[in-house]
């Protein structure tokens, strides 16, 4: 800063004009000015290892995505009511990562609108108003969205359970109500016995909505079977099928490029968004062609940003760095190294008690030998690694899952860096 007392009027003007409930990082905020690939630079020059942002994907500011911006909003942006190739061909390019069932796209501009517009369409689908959706779970902030958001509902400021939603209980087999091998199945139970409770009442379910791997759960690798009988119940019922991979999609769990292919299920609708842009306020819906069609009801869906050729010409440059860069495959390397030797830290450290996660996606829950969750630890941790500037991120209904989502890019070097720091925070005296 030029001074500190710039960034004292910076935060009393932001407490004082800004909304209250949006919630700033860190005790001592930092005011970040520039971001280049997994770093982020403060007002001092200050350069951070960045291993929570998974919206910028494919790295902070890629020169790439930057430029396919600037030319397309240098000639033209507009709304969808004209003949363009840019949407065109980023609808083209999307599509082929899909499964071929899922052939039809709308494009929005936030994960919120995603998922909005996936609940519609299934209500729209079926005539029904349930939704099932998973404990813990976040979708978004539209008013549709929190009723399925167990995460903020049953949080602080929330109102409960809404009459048309319907929490199956987390599906954690480490720490959860079931555990270990054949949990996935008792899980979905669940899923069967809501329905069948709806059913009880002359009503059926919409939509079934869920994560493959559930983020705000605190990284929660759903179990074995889990997501293949769930939908198998909901499917059977008549109902549709979301997978929210607006975290998970893109590549980011290495093995596959989306979160739902690591369960060998076939969702009806995929909802995608933040990493899509890579930051650009972007967001697309997939949906089957049937679940299109009965959508199209008649009443025009309009979307003023969403699909206009800037956004779509960012998108498609997205789809090709991640291609260019081979930046899937990095995940899958970079995460397996960094899984294995976390595993091994787990030896050293044994508050370390869950590694879990895949790719760049993972969570590390810490856990006394009682499996009571340390909070305080995890919050000592995240905040103590900013000292060796490194950017972490805690979650999970305990608050004790150190999450680990950096952009693509992340290199085995930035993690064997973090992976030594690690190891000199957890020797402090507040960790044991
Ligand atoms: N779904 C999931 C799984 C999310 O994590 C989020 C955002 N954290 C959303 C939906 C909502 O996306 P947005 O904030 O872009 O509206």
């Amino acid at each position: 800063p030029k001074n500190n007392s710039e960034n004292e009027h910076l935060l009393k003007f932001r407490k004082e004009h800004l909304g209250k409930s949006l919630s700033l990082s860190y005790q001592n905020p930092l005011k970040i000015v520039r971001g280049q690939q997994q770093y982020l630079i403060d007002d001092f020059g200050q350069k951070y290892l960045d291993t929570v942002n998974n919206v910028a994907h494919v790295g902070h500011e890629h020169p790439r995505v930057v430029a396919a911006g600037q030319r397309q909003m240098a000639v033209l942006n507009t709304n969808t009511r004209y003949l363009h190739s840019e949407i065109l061909d980023f609808a083209e390019a999307l599509l082929k990562t899909l499964p071929e069932e899922l052939s039809v796209l709308h494009f929005v501009n936030s994960g919120s609108e995603a998922n909005e517009l996936a609940m519609r369409m299934a209500k729209a689908f079926t005539g029904q108003k349930d939704m099932i959706a998973l404990e813990h779970g976040y979708h978004g902030n539209t008013q549709a969205c929190i009723d399925v958001s167990s995460y903020k509902f049953d949080g602080k400021g929330g109102s409960g359970c809404p009459e048309h939603t319907h929490i199956i209980p987390l599906p954690d087999a480490f720490r959860g109500i079931y555990r270990g091998e054949g949990a996935g199945a008792k899980y979905a139970k669940h899923v069967e016995e809501s329905i069948e409770e709806l059913k009880s009442k002359g009503r059926n379910v919409a939509g079934f909505i869920a994560e493959s791997i559930v983020s705000c759960g605190g990284q929660i690798d759903l179990p074995n079977g889990f997501l293949g009988e769930a939908y198998a119940f909901v499917k059977q019922a008549g109902g549709v099928c979301i997978s929210d991979e607006v975290q998970v999609g893109f590549g980011r769990v290495g093995a596959k490029f989306w979160g739902f292919e690591l369960h060998g299920v076939v969702p009806d609708i995929v909802t995608m968004g933040k990493p899509i842009g890579n930051g650009h306020p972007l967001a697309a819906v997939a949906c089957t062609k049937e679940v299109a069609e009965a959508f199209a009801n008649g009443m025009e869906f309009f979307n003023t940003f969403g699909g206009n050729p800037v956004s779509c010409a960012i998108g498609r440059e997205v789809l090709a760095v991640i291609k260019d860069e081979k930046l899937q495959e990095n995940a899958a390397e970079v995460g397996e190294f960094l899984k294995a030797e976390l595993n091994a830290l787990k030896v050293k450290f044994p508050i370390l008690k869950d590694i879990r996660g895949e790719g760049l996606f993972l969570g590390v829950e810490l856990c006394d030998d009682q499996l009571n969750p340390l909070a305080a630890q995890t919050n000592y941790l995240a905040n103590r690694m900013k000292d060796f500037k490194i950017l972490m991120s805690v979650d999970g209904p305990d608050h004790n899952v150190l999450k680990i989502k950096p952009p693509m890019c992340f290199s085995k070097e930035n993690a064997e860096y973090m992976l030594e720091c690690l190891k000199r925070v957890l020797s402090e005296d507040f960790m044991s």
